[in-house]
């Protein structure tokens, strides 16, 4: 079984994007309890790698590396680009939600600070052909999120999966191909 249910909308969309390919390396921001990286570690086998991040302690898992720590604290952010040794990453995947307040301001600009944050993380350490699949809230603040991945990316396709229908505000966006910079 799946550590949660967000498997289904990872799952969904791979179905559709084949996102997930033998040998890639993947991280994934916002891993906890683990569901993505345990279907990016099974696709990826048995010579790919993935790395996940959470404040959240995430049980281990084989193929896959953990960091736990706040993912806006840059000694975590070192220790991550430290695992991944100068190598570049094939695919960035963030799930990352901030705890919510219920202030649904605070909440959306919470939300797309930390997918800034992702996409930088994203534009300096993927592979020309990477793809970056991040989840955002709509909202005010979402069409300029789509613009700075526009301008980042020489695709962008919004992707709702019906397994992410009850969570009615959120939706993903997957960003292919980074333009050179
Ligand atoms: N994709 C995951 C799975 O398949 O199991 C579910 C992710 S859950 C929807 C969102 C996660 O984002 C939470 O575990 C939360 O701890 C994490 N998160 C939110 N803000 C974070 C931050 N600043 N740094 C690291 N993780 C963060």
């Amino acid at each position: 079984g799946y550590r949660s249910r967000a498997a289904y909308k990872l799952l969904e969309i791979d179905e559709k994007d084949r996102l997930l390919q033998p040998g890639m390396r993947v991280v994934d921001l916002g891993a906890a309890p683990g569901a993505w990286s345990q279907i990016a570690a099974a696709r990826v086998a048995p010579t790919g790698k993935v790395f996940a991040l959470d404040r959240l302690p995430i049980v281990s898992l084989p193929g896959v590396t953990v960091i736990q720590g706040d993912f806006t604290d840059e000694t975590v952010l070192n220790a991550l680009e430290q695992a991944l040794e100068g190598q570049p990453v094939d695919l960035v995947l963030s799930d990352m939600a901030p705890n919510l307040s219920g202030i649904a301001i605070t909440d959306a600009a919470k939300s797309f600070h930390l997918a800034e944050l992702a996409l930088a993380f994203a534009l300096e350490h993927l592979t020309p052909n990477g793809a970056f699949l991040v989840k955002v809230f709509q909202g005010p603040g979402i069409d300029a999120y789509r613009q700075q991945l526009q301008s980042a990316f020489h695709t962008v396709l919004p992707r709702k999966p019906k397994a992410s229908r009850s969570e009615s505000s959120e939706l993903y966006f997957l960003g292919k191909r980074p333009k050179r910079r």
